[in-house]
C-alpha cells in the first residue's frame, strides 16, 4: 500500500480544519469539507485509512450490519463503482473498501499517518486550536474535529501477572498484518464479545487446544452468511435514493417497517411465528424489533431471550456447557447481540473446552499459561478479545484543553457532556463525529458519520457566510440534551445492563448511558431543528460580534414527542369540530386502539343510583388478598366525553401498582345535562360506594377520591362538598391534571394553548357545553374559588409541564396547602395533559403513575393511623 500513500509528511501548519483519525468518518469528512474550500488536514495514527476494519484483522473480523447498508451513500457514483461480494464482508473487503474511497477522492495526499495527536489546546487570543502530534509537530487549525473513533481504544488486559507470559500475545483490536497461525497450538482467548464470537469458531479449527475464558456470554445469532440475498437487494436496486432515504430516517439507519406487535400482549403463536421469522433473517435490526416493546418491558424481552436461549441448548451438546453458555444477566439487545457464524457449535468440538470466569476466575497469568481457581492451563498464545473503552476512550485520550483552561477529560470526569454528541460547553470549535450522546454505536454507524459529517460541514459554511469565526453550544441547551438523554435511556431496560454503552466494562469509569437511544430518525430530527431555529442552543461569534439563541431543542418527553408527532402525521380533526356525539363515537374509535394496560384480579361492571336515574360503574379489584381499601374514581373528558369505561388502560394500572379497589363511576354529561348534574351525580356516587364498600369486597372504612381532568375537578369539588355535609369520610384526593378553575387566563393556558392534545379551545368547547359563563365561579366548577379550604383531605395534585390546566393544579396545590391540608404536588415534566394515561405507550409515565400510587396508598395508611 505504501505507494499509495502521499500524504505521510505533512508538517505543522495553518488550517481551517485538522480533523484526527483517518476511518470512514475522517474520510468523508476531508471529501466533504475540502470540496467546500476549507484547507484540512487529517491526522492519522495508523500507517494508512480505515480506521476499524485498518486495527481489527482478527481472523473472522467482518461487519454486522449488512454491507449493503454499511456503505457510503453520499456519492451514488462511489456506489456504482463498488460491489460487495457477500452480506457481511470481511475485513479484507471491508479495508480494501475504505482504500478504494480514498484513493478515488486522492484523500492520502491531505492525510498525515502514523501521526498521533497527543494534546489540542484552545487557544483564546488567536481563537483557533493547537495540536500537538507524538512525533512533536504542532499545527494550528481554527476547526478541530475528533472523528477518532466508538470502538478504537482496545482495553488493555487488567488480569494479575499479565506481563509474566511467555509466549505470545495477541489483541483482536490490534491484530498483527501478516495474521497469525495457531496450527498445533494451545490457545487461550480471553472474552467472548463480539469480536471472540466472531473468531473463536477459526482458531478453534486450527488450533490443537482451545480454551474460552468467558466472564459474561452474550446472545448471538447466526448470521447466515453469504451472497446478498436478491429480495434483500431488491428495494435498494429499484430505488437507491428512497432507500437511503428510508435509512437516514429509521431507527437505526437500516431501513425498516417498526412493529406495533406488543410482546406483552399477543398469544404464544404470533410469538413463535414473529421470532422465527427475525432469526431467519440473520440480521440485527429484525431480532431486535420482534416486539414493540421488547426493549421496553421485562416481561415481552423475556420472550424473546428464552427463545434464543433455547436455539442456543439446541445446538451444544453438553446441557452444562449450554447453560453456561446462556445469557441470564441481561435483558436482550441491552448489550448489542452479536452475529455468529458456528460459534455455539463450537464447543461440540472435542479441542474446545470452556471455562466459566464467575465461578472459576483466573487467579494470574504466568509463564506458561493462566492459574484458574487452583488449576494451571498451560497454553502456547493467548489472545485478548477484551473489547474497547468505548465511545469516550480516544476522545480523552488527547490532552483536549478548552477555554480556560478545562481540560476535557476533567469536564467529563462524572461521564462525558455534550450537545448533539457534536460538541462541548468551554470547547468553542472542536466538534466530534459520532460522539457520546448521539445514536453512534446503537445505530448503523455509515449513517451516522455521514449524518455528523454534513451538519458539521454545513454548520462551517454557516459560520463563513456569516463572517462567523466562533461557535459553542451554551450551558443550558448542553443540559437540556444531556437530560433528555437521560429520559430516552430511562424508559428502556438498556440501563440495567452493564455494558460497555454504560461504561461498565472498564474499571472506574462512570456508568452513564453513553449512546443517545432515541433513534437516529429522532436524533437527525432534533439536529435538523437546531439549524432551522436558528443554531439553537448555540453561541457564535466573529469580528462582527456575537449571536446566540439559548434554547432547549427537546423538552417533551422522548415518548410523548414520538406520540405528538405520530398524531400530527394521521392529521385526525379535532373534538371541538364535532358534535358531542360525533366526538364521543371518535373517543371511543381511539380508545378502542389503545394497549389494555395489566391484567387485574376482577373486573366487575354494575350501576348504582345517581341524582337523576342509574349511573354505570366499573370495578376494578387487585388479583393481592383483600380486602383492598377502595377508591371512588371520576373520569377525564371535560364533563362532555367518556364514561365509567373510558380510562380502563389508567385503572387497571392505578390498581395493580396500588393496591387498591377501584370504582369507576359514570355521571352525566352536558350538553345534554349541564351544570350541577355532573356534580349532583357524583355525590350520589361517592356515597352509594362509601356505603357499599364492603358489599363490594373493600375494606371498610374512608374511601379516597381519585380523578383525571375534568374528573379531577369532580374528585375535588366532593371533597369539598362532603366536608360541608359531614361526609362520607373521604381518606384522600388525587387530582390528576385537574380542572379546579372556571377562567382561561393563566400563563400555562397561553404557553400550551396549542400542540399539546388538550388545546385552548378544546377547553373552551367542554365549558361551553358544560356550564354558562356565569357559573363559571362556582366552587362546584373552581374548586379553587371556594371561601373555605381548610380541613379537608390529604390531597395529591399532579400537573403535567405541557398542559394548559398546569398552572391552575399548582395553584391548587398551593392553597390548600396554605389553608392547611396536606399536600403533595408532583410536577410531571416533559408530560402534557393527556400523556400519563397512556400506559404502556408513555412509558415516561411511569415513575408518575408509581408515585400516584404510593399517595394512594399513603392516604389509606393515614387514615388507619388516624382511626
Ligand atoms: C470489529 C468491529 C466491527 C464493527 N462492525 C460494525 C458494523 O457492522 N456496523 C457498524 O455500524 N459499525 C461497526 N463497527 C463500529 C465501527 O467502529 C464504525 O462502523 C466505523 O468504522 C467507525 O469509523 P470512524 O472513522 O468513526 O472511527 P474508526 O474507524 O475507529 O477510526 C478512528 C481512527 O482514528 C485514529 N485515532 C484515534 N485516536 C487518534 C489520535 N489521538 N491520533 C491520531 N489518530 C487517532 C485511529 O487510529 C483510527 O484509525 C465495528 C467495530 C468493530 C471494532
Amino acid at each position: 500500500m505504501s505507494d499509495m500513500k502521499a500524504g505521510t509528511g505533512a508538517a505543522g501548519g495553518n488550517f481551517d480544519v485538522v480533523v484526527v483519525g483517518a476511518g470512514f468518518a475522517g474520510l468523508y469528512l476531508l471529501h466533504k469539507l475540502r470540496g467546500l474550500g476549507f484547507s484540512v488536514q487529517v491526522l492519522e495514527a495508523a500507517d494508512d485509512v480505515g480506521g476499524t476494519w485498518y486495527w481489527n484483522r482478527y481472523p473472522g473480523a467482518r461487519c454486522d450490519i449488512a454491507t449493503t447498508d454499511y456503505t457510503f451513500s453520499f456519492d451514488p457514483e462511489l456506489e456504482k463503482a463498488w460491489t460487495w461480494s457477500e452480506k457481511y464482508a470481511t475485513q479484507p473487503e471491508i479495508l480494501r473498501y475504505a482504500q478504494f474511497v480514498a484513493q478515488r477522492y486522492d484523500l492520502r495526499r491531505d492525510i498525515a499517518f502514523n501521526t498521533r495527536v497527543q494534546a489540542a489546546h484552545w487557544d483564546e487570543a488567536a481563537q483557533r486550536w493547537q495540536i500537538s502530534t507524538g512525533d512533536g509537530r504542532t499545527l494550528s487549525a481554527r476547526h478541530y474535529v475528533m472523528a477518532t473513533g466508538c470502538l478504537s481504544m482496545p482495553k488493555e488486559p487488567d488480569i494479575p501477572g499479565a506481563g509474566m507470559f511467555q509466549g505470545p500475545t495477541y489483541s483482536t483490536g490490534r491484530w498483527p498484518h501478516a495474521g497469525v497461525d495457531f496450527t498445533g497450538k494451545r490457545v487461550a482467548v480471553i472474552g467472548t464479545g463480539s469480536s471472540a464470537i466472531q473468531s473463536i469458531p477459526l482458531i478453534a479449527q486450527q488450533a490443537a487446544q482451545l480454551t474460552v475464558f468467558q466472564r459474561t456470554p452474550n446472545f448471538a445469532i447466526p448470521a447466515g452468511n453469504g451472497p446478498v440475498a436478491p429480495e434483500r437487494l431488491a428495494p435498494l436496486l429499484a430505488d437507491r435514493d428512497a432507500y437511503r432515504t428510508a435509512a437516514k430516517w429509521s431507527r437505526a439507519g437500516v431501513p425498516s417497517e417498526p412493529t406495533q406487535v406488543y410482546g406483552r400482549y399477543s398469544p404464544p403463536e404470533v410469538h413463535a411465528e414473529r421470532f422465527e421469522a427475525a432469526w431467519k433473517t440473520g440480521e440485527l435490526i429484525p431480532i431486535l424489533g420482534v416486539f414493540a416493546d421488547q426493549i421496553l418491558f421485562p416481561d415481552s424481552n423475556k420472550i424473546v431471550a428464552d427463545k434464543v436461549r433455547d436455539k442456543i441448548r439446541a445446538v451444544v451438546d453438553d446441557p452444562a456447557t449450554a447453560e453456561l453458555l446462556c445469557p441470564k444477566d441481561h435483558h436482550f439487545g441491552t448489550k448489542r447481540p452479536c452475529l455468529d457464524t458456528n460459534y455455539y457449535q463450537t464447543f461440540n468440538r472435542p479441542n474446545v473446552r470452556l471455562v466459566d470466569l464467575r465461578t472459576r476466575p483466573i487467579t494470574t497469568i504466568n509463564a506458561t499459561g493462566l492459574q484458574v481457581d487452583g488449576e494451571q492451563i498451560d497454553v502456547d498464545a493467548i489472545v485478548y478479545a477484551t473489547g474497547f473503552d468505548a465511545m469516550t476512550g480516544a476522545l480523552v485520550a488527547v490532552d483536549i484543553t478548552g477555554r480556560d483552561g478545562v481540560t476535557l477529560k476533567g469536564k467529563w470526569a462524572a461521564g462525558p457532556i455534550t450537545y448533539l454528541g457534536l460538541m462541548s460547553v468551554g470547547f468553542p470549535n472542536l466538534f466530534m463525529v459520532t460522539g457520546p450522546g448521539s445514536p453512534s454505536v446503537l445505530s448503523n454507524m455509515m449513517v451516522s458519520i455521514e449524518q455528523h459529517v454534513d451538519w458539521i460541514s454545513d454548520c462551517l459554511v454557516r459560520l463563513r457566510k456569516d463572517g462567523m469565526t466562533t461557535i459553542e453550544p451554551t450551558p443550558q441547551a448542553e443540559a437540556g440534551w444531556m437530560q433528555h438523554n437521560q429520559d430516552c435511556a430511562a424508559i428502556t431496560l438498556f440501563p440495567s445492563a452493564a455494558s460497555w454503552y454504560m461504561g461498565a466494562n472498564v474499571p472506574g469509569k462512570p456508568r452513564v448511558f453513553l449512546p443517545y437511544v432515541g433513534g437516529v430518525d429522532a436524533y437527525r430530527r432534533a439536529c435538523d431543528e437546531v439549524v432551522a431555529r436558528g443554531d439553537l442552543g448555540l453561541r457564535r461569534s466573529g469580528p462582527t460580534g456575537e449571536r446566540c439563541n439559548d434554547g432547549l431543542v427537546r423538552r417533551l418527553q422522548p415518548d410523548v414527542q414520538m406520540v405528538l408527532e405520530m398524531l400530527a402525521a394521521m392529521n385526525l380533526p379535532t373534538f371541538d369540530s364535532m358534535p358531542p356525539e360525533h366526538a364521543r363515537a371518535f373517543l371511543a374509535q381511539l380508545n378502542a386502539a389503545r394497549p389494555p394496560g395489566p391484567a387485574v384480579g376482577e373486573i366487575k361492571d354494575g350501576t348504582l343510583p345517581g341524582a337523576a336515574g342509574p349511573l354505570n360503574w366499573r370495578l376494578y379489584r387487585p388479583a393481592t388478598p383483600g380486602p383492598h381499601p377502595v377508591v371512588v374514581y371520576y373520569h377525564g373528558g371535560g364533563w362532555v366525553l367518556g364514561s365509567h369505561d373510558s380510562d380502563d388502560p389508567l385503572l387497571r394500572d392505578l390498581c395493580v401498582r396500588s393496591g387498591c379497589l377501584i370504582v369507576s363511576v359514570d355521571y352525566r354529561h352536558g350538553p345534554e345535562a349541564r351544570f350541577p348534574a355532573a356534580v349532583d351525580d357524583a355525590m350520589a356516587a361517592l356515597r352509594w360506594v362509601s356505603a357499599n364498600a364492603e358489599a363490594l369486597g373493600g375494606a371498610p372504612g374512608p374511601v379516597a377520591v381519585v380523578g383525571w381532568s375534568a374528573g379531577g375537578n369532580q374528585a375535588a369539588v366532593v371533597s369539598q362538598l362532603a366536608r360541608d355535609a359531614g361526609g362520607p369520610q373521604i381518606a384522600g384526593q388525587l387530582l390528576m391534571t385537574p380542572v379546579t378553575d372556571g377562567d382561561r387566563t393563566s400563563a400555562s393556558y397561553k404557553e400550551n394553548a396549542e400542540g399539546y392534545v388538550l388545546t385552548e379551545a378544546l377547553m373552551k368547547w367542554f365549558f361551553d357545553h358544560y356550564a354558562d359563563e356565569a357559573d363559571r365561579h362556582d366552587p362546584r366548577i373552581a374548586p379553587i374559588r371556594a371561601k373555605n379550604l381548610a380541613n379537608l383531605p390529604p390531597a395529591c395534585i399532579v400537573t403535567c409541564q405541557f398542559d394548559p390546566l398546569r398552572d391552575e393544579g399548582a395553584a391548587y396545590a398551593f392553597a390548600l396547602q396554605a389553608a392547611g391540608n396536606r399536600v403533595q404536588h408532583i410536577a410531571a415534566r416533559g408530560h402534557t395533559h393527556t400523556s400519563l394515561s397512556m400506559v404502556d405507550v408513555v412509558v415516561s409515565g411511569e415513575p408518575v403513575r408509581a408515585q400516584m400510587a404510593a399517595a394512594l396508598r399513603g392516604f389509606f395508611a393515614k387514615a388507619a393511623v388516624t382511626a
